[in-house]
């Protein structure tokens, strides 16, 4: 009997699907692309299920206007994963499903894969390049090196540069490329592998073909992506395919090249949202076709639909950029897990300090751990030292000892970086007459000071304004910024050392596409002597010349209310700090603290993250949070002043009784007021998955029937942070 109702996942903030008559779909039309009426729209979407009979009066059915048979189904793996997903984070299923689309296919009309040559450089090109390209064309450079270094899809240079695919056409013009008859060139070789390197290798590779999630615990540098090749090396011979997931957007160029590097013949597509829409839709349907042998994606390209997949790679596993955090609150994270599990591949979540939650899971034994305990390369042991600010006040930020460092390194030719995780000039702008300090009248925040643009603004909400010429209040024209921004510090240095060559790297200075590419060659090659920067910096990089690392200020983090960020700060410190050091001296750590005590440094100068884990994880016992708990969290806002805190009160008073679910009271947001709106929130938290689940089943469906006009609500569950 032919399938009756049609259910359609569409792009509408709407909890189910969308019933419609069969129209000219088929059976095996399930995972295609549909073409609907919505009121009097027309409208994309996604034939999701069949179902024998629907809710909604047949005769008010209306019927399918046009399936796309031009692409193939999305497979019924990806499709279970999207459900799946729409269920445990309680989110509604049309837009999760349309939003793992590329944007191109959100339209009925799109444009179709283009080809991926496979280029190489004629004895011409070989001459003319790089020869003749602009010395700071450096990412047309290094095109020009890895086309030098072989054989190279034209995928994965599109990877390395901006408008690669016009260059490469440009220099085919030219006489200067050529597309060979595919033979594969020699690949870079492996280097020599330690130990440790080689059992987690044979860990990974005697568990393909079977759900095995495996948590790679390697210190920085031990070569953890070693690893990753090794994996990818034996998926790729058995035919299958892989998906790496990275953090960030501006790590995908690097593993991508030295993916590309050591497997010249595998197609490898790069799935972000940087990409242009063309491009991404290219990529997507390589993954989808079959054609790409390998995927490297951040979040949203854990829904990548891979037919032939064998194996799944998280870098960074521990890094709070896998958490969506607007839309669909999800985690990448879990949710590669989750995949990994429902198609029976191994998943392999790397970091050198991983989450609590994935190091719980190793300790319980839910997860294999591998562990790279020595750096890969002999690097000799960091010197790591306190600076108590309480003995020797900062001056410009930086205290005595702290100066006289990046003194006496700059003297000998070495390469510095300051962190400090706060951009801008100061964060706050004081009259030390009545007190008065500069507010963001839409936060509950203080508005930072831009000292170049000349503005003032606010970090959380975007509001800029000219700072005044005297203070609002008393008319005292002394106003003056109290604290240290990246900005500021970049201003002192270049006072204090006016023949060093400086670099700020933080979102204000690398808004840019590619800059951030461009500054770490030049870190890497040694251009630059004196780097300041936030967190941006301590992400993935590798710059072998770094010396002297001065950590200015991360003392905030350390009483946070909020309970993970000393688990988020010492990743960061961390992976900073490793920066440090090369083979022939060791590297130079300072740290300035107001609390030189605290257990946090004395593991971080140990670089002991197990026993910090243990500790953390004591405490999280003590106190019943997660990972040894579940948590879900109801956050409201709302104009008025109190309303959110209200309507929170009003929700528990619908919440379903439960037993073994524990309902907090509400509370204010950490930051009580964003954008103009009051924040509350209320956590919900249980040891039990399954009746977290039921319970916020029960609740989100009495939640809906509670709408409150001004009132805007979210439910998140397994919040990252609070
Ligand atoms: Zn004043
Ligand atoms: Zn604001």
């Amino acid at each position: 009997m032919p399938p009756r109702v049609a259910r359609v996942a569409l792009d509408l903030p709407l909890p189910g699907f969308f019933d419609y008559l069969p129209g000219p779909a088929q059976a095996d039309d399930l995972g295609r692309r549909v073409r609907v009426m919505v009121g009097k729209r027309e409208r994309v979407g996604l034939l999701l299920d069949w179902a024998d009979s629907s809710e909604i009066d047949p005769s008010k059915l209306r019927p399918l206007l046009d399936v796309d048979r031009s692409l193939p189904p999305l497979p019924e793996e990806i499709r279970v994963l999207l459900q799946f997903c729409a269920a445990y984070y309680h989110a509604p299923i049309g837009p999760i499903t349309l939003a793992a689309l590329p944007t191109a296919l959100r339209r009925w009309e799109f444009t179709r894969l283009r080809p991926d040559p496979l280029w190489q450089l004629t004895a011409a090109g070989a001459a003319a390049l790089p020869q003749q390209l602009a010395p700071r064309a450096i990412a047309q450079r290094r095109l020009a090196t890895q086309l030098h270094a072989g054989q190279a899809r034209e995928s994965a240079l599109a990877t390395q540069a901006p408008r690669a695919r016009a260059l490469l056409a440009d220099w085919a013009r030219r006489g200067w490329l050529e597309q060979p008859v595919p033979v594969p060139a020699p690949a870079s070789l492996p280097p020599v592998l330690n130990t440790s390197q080689a059992q987690a290798i044979e860990a990974i590779v005697g568990a393909l073909g079977t759900y095995t999630p495996f948590l790679l615990h390697g210190v920085t540098g031990s070569g953890k992506t070693e690893v990753y090749l090794g994996a990818l090396d034996a998926t790729l011979q058995r035919g299958l395919q892989t998906l790496v997931m990275v953090p960030e957007i501006g790590l995908s160029p690097q593993i991508a090249a030295r993916i590309s590097a050591r497997f010249p013949g595998a197609s490898l597509s790069l799935l972000h949202s940087g990409l242009a829409e063309g491009e991404r839709l290219a990529h997507w349907q390589a993954a989808l076709d079959g054609h790409a042998d390998i995927v490297v994606g951040t979040r949203l390209a854990v829904f990548t639909p891979l037919p032939r997949l064998g194996l799944i790679l998280v870098d960074e596993e521990h890094d709070a950029a896998y958490a969506q955090q607007e839309g669909l609150r999800y985690s990448a994270r879990d949710v590669a897990v989750w995949r990994a599990r429902t198609t029976g591949v191994p998943v392999v979540l790397g970091s050198a300090t991983p989450s609590l939650e994935s190091w719980a899971n190793a300790t319980t034994g839910r997860y294999r751990r591998l562990d790279l305990p020595q750096r890969a390369r002999a690097v000799a042991p960091l010197d790591m030292q306190r600076i108590d600010l309480r003995q020797t006040p900062p001056i410009e930020g930086l205290a005595a000892p702290a100066w006289q460092a990046l003194d006496d390194n700059l003297g000998r030719g070495g390469q510095s970086l300051i962190f400090l995780n706060r951009r801008g000039y100061a964060p706050v702008l004081l009259c030390h007459a009545c007190g008065w300090g500069a507010d963001c009248p839409r936060c509950a925040s203080r508005l930072t000071l831009h000292l170049k643009a000349g503005r003032l603004r606010c970090h959380h909400c975007g509001l800029e304004s000219r700072p005044p010429a005297t203070c609002p209040d008393c008319g005292n024209p002394d106003l003056r910024p109290l604290g240290q921004g990246t900005q500021r510090l970049e201003a002192a240095l270049a006072a204090r050392f006016p023949g060093a060559r400086l670099a700020r790297a933080d979102r204000d200075a690398l808004s840019r596409k590619h800059s951030w590419e461009t500054l770490a060659t030049q870190i890497h090659d040694g251009a630059i002597d004196l780097i300041v920067g936030t967190q941006l910096i301590a992400k993935g990089h590798d710059f072998p010349r770094l010396d002297l690392v001065i950590v200015a200020n991360a003392d905030g983090a350390l009483y946070s209310q909020d309970f993970r960020a000393e688990e988020t700060l010492f990743a960061q410190l961390l992976q900073v700090s490793g920066r440090a050091g090369r083979a022939d001296h060791p590297g130079r750590v300072l740290v300035q603290t107001h609390f030189p005590q605290h257990r946090l440094y004395a593991h971080l100068f140990d670089q002991d993250y197990p026993g910090l884990a243990a500790t953390l994880l004591a405490e999280r016992r003590a106190l019943d949070l997660p990972p040894i708990s579940r948590q879900a969290r109801l956050s409201a806002e709302a104009p008025e002043a109190d309303a959110a805190l209200a309507w929170l009160h009003a929700a528990r008073q619908l919440a379903p009784a439960t037993p073994e679910v524990r309902i907090f009271d509400p509370v204010p947001a950490l930051m009580p007021r964003r954008a103009g709106r009051w924040r509350a929130q209320l956590v919900v938290q249980s040891f039990s998955r399954p009746r977290l689940h039921a319970f916020l089943d029960e609740w989100d469906a009495r939640l809906r029937t509670e709408q409150r006009r001004t009132v805007r609500w979210v439910l998140e569950v397994d919040p990252p942070f609070m």
